[in-house]
């Protein structure tokens, strides 16, 4: 038979999500580490690798990392849960707390892989849209939960892409204003020092979302995590995949956590260099930059998505977000190594000055 039944009509609007990672010089598109593992670690990482018995399933919750994971957070192994990626973790949120009939508050701009998550699990996704400068409508947040019928909130801190924290004190009104399910996204919290964990043993409804991919260096293997009530990761184990996190992002991930003070200096550079890339961008006529907590910064300016083809042609690849809802004429660029950073900012300098 030549003929094909079609697919669920969900996904009739729905594009694929395209991270737009086109091969580049210097990329600064997608909010990675500039450094790869220190070198310090490579070996260190071939003999964890070829100690794995290929032929064997993982440990299906990667309980020796999901300890060391644990004891670091002050917290039992029941606490954490392992994940291939945040994104991962971000698709079983919608799957355990969304679904038809369910509805998640979205604060947009913010993360799309949450709106579409909900959109495919036939979530309702209620938008409390952010203010001019992209902080919080706080008190349209608090009024919208006190109706009582959100399923699940997710507060990204920083938020990607405009880069600054969530206020605590909202987040604390927050998790006490409603029974909603509330992830606290983290992915770029060893770029700002800030978490909400000190909450987390008084607010059952909180769940925290860190990950791998960007402080420490491991955006290729696929690993995230969650921290939250017991009962709470409970209902995640009934939607996981078993084997989701395999055995190699395990044994890179062990190696990886334990010696995770080798990343400060490099985490430390980052922060450093992320305050020039902001002078750099503030010293450039028509360009607005929004100030960050996390790796990356979010800038305005007119003519942007040919800024970005500029910028794409002389090697610099950034995030285009010029076409985005909220985020018009907007482009975001990862804070790189120095020499990266250099080369971003002259290249984005003559075409402001119109040397092109
Ligand atoms: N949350 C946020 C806010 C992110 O920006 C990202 C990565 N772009 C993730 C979660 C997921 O990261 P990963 O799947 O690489 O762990």
């Amino acid at each position: 038979m030549n003929r094909l039944r079609q697919a669920n009509p969900r996904l009739a609007g729905l594009v694929p999500y395209d991270p737009k990672y086109i091969p580049a010089e210097v990329m600064l598109s997608a909010n990675e580490n500039p450094s790869d593992v220190p070198e310090k670690l490579q070996k260190e990482l071939a003999r964890a690798l070829a100690e794995v018995p290929f032929n064997r399933y993982p440990d299906p919750l990667g309980n020796r990392l999901r300890d060391a994971i644990a004891q670091a957070n002050g917290l039992e192994r029941d606490w954490v849960l392992l994940g291939n990626g945040g994104d991962e973790l971000l698709f079983d949120l919608a799957l355990a707390w969304g679904g038809s009939g369910r509805k998640f508050l979205d604060m947009p701009p913010t993360f799309s892989v949450y709106a579409a998550n909900a959109r495919l699990t036939d979530t309702t996704v209620v938008s409390v849209a952010r203010m001019p400068d992209f902080s919080i409508d706080e008190e349209a947040v608090l009024a919208r939960v006190a109706q009582g019928d959100i399923d699940y909130v997710i507060v990204t801190s920083p938020n990607n892409p405009t880069g600054k924290l969530a206020d605590e004190g909202f987040v604390l009104r927050l998790l006490e204003a409603t029974d909603a399910l509330v992830l606290v996204d983290e992915a770029y919290f060893e770029f700002s020092h800030r978490t909400v964990r000190p909450y987390l043993e008084s607010h059952e409804n909180l769940l925290i979302l860190r990950t791998f991919s960007k402080a420490f260096s491991l955006a290729g293997v696929r690993l995230g995590y969650f921290l939250g009530h017991p009962h709470v990761i409970r209902e995640f184990l009934k939607v996981r995949q078993p084997y989701s996190v395999d055995a190699l992002s395990q044994a890179v991930g062990q190696v990886v956590f334990d010696n995770r003070a080798l990343f400060q200096p490099g985490i430390d550079l980052i922060v450093e260099q992320r305050g020039r890339l902001l002078e750099g961008l503030r010293a450039i006529p028509g360009v607005e930059v929004f100030d960050s907590d996390a790796n990356y910064l979010l800038f305005r300016m007119e003519n942007a998505s040919e800024a970005w083809e500029y910028l794409l042609e002389h090697g610099v690849l950034v995030r285009d977000f010029s076409k985005s809802p909220l985020l018009e004429d907007c482009l975001r660029v990862t804070v790189g190594s120095p020499g990266q950073n250099r080369r971003f900012l002259d290249v984005l300098r003559d075409f402001c000055l119109g040397k092109h």
